[in-house]
């Protein structure tokens, strides 16, 4: 599958990696809007949220734990951190393979933008 983060999963495009498991991936965005800015992702593809099914449940909460120990690694747990998904095109998704947001560093703005 032609699939920019799938290729960044198998390790076909180069990344900076912060953590990986069997199961998901950690690396620095490329564009950071933050101090610190990590996207984290299934090695499954799905493409978004709107895609899951239950089958993937477990794998998601695997993702969101994969940001806590990213913000922690990095030290932006303590003073916190925001995970975010974009889904879709009013969401702002620009990649359909689905991944979690890890922003910190700044205070961050509510509503957003
Ligand atoms: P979204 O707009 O939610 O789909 O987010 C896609 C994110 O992927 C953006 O923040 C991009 O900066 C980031 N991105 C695109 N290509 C790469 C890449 N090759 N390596 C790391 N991050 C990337
Ligand atoms: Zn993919």
């Amino acid at each position: 599958m032609d699939c920019l983060f799938c290729k960044i999963a198998a390790g076909e495009i180069p990344a900076k990696i912060v953590l990986e498991t069997d199961e998901v991936v950690a690396f620095h965005d490329i564009n950071p809007q933050a101090p610190v800015h990590v996207l984290v992702i299934p090695k499954k593809h799905i493409a978004k949220v709107s895609d899951m099914t239950e089958d993937d449940i477990e794998l998601m909460g695997k993702v969101i734990y994969a940001g806590k120990k990213v913000a922690e690694q990095l030290g932006i747990a303590e003073d916190g951190f925001r995970l975010v998904f974009n889904n879709g095109r009013m969401g702002g998704q620009h990649v359909y393979h689905i991944h979690l947001h890890v922003l910190g560093g700044r205070a961050m703005l509510w509503p957003p933008g």
